[in-house]
């Protein structure tokens, strides 16, 4: 089926600069590195404020995560299907 494009939206995380400490935000509920995400709920009161992280990583697709996850910190993206996904 040429021209035939399927797949579907989808969420992925993007990095989120703390506006207090600009360090990374790590997402919520992860455990990450803090060398890589020095911005956290017990070490910087930005963290709670705006920009909003939210639970994926950078990168990471709220599929892959497989739960829920809000607007904050992802982008949604076109997941386009590999060409003949759906071919017996
Ligand atoms: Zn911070």
């Amino acid at each position: 089926m040429a021209g035939h494009l399927t797949g579907h939206f989808d969420r992925v995380g993007v990095e989120v600069i703390c506006a207090v400490c600009r360090r990374r935000k790590h997402p919520r509920g992860r455990d990450a590195p803090p060398s890589l995400y020095g911005c956290s709920w017990d070490e910087c009161w930005g963290y709670p404020m705006k920009p909003h992280v939210g639970s994926l990583w950078p990168g990471e697709s709220a599929s892959a995560f497989g739960f829920i996850v809000g607007s904050y910190g992802t982008k949604v993206v076109w997941v386009a299907y590999p060409e003949g996904w759906d071919d017996d």
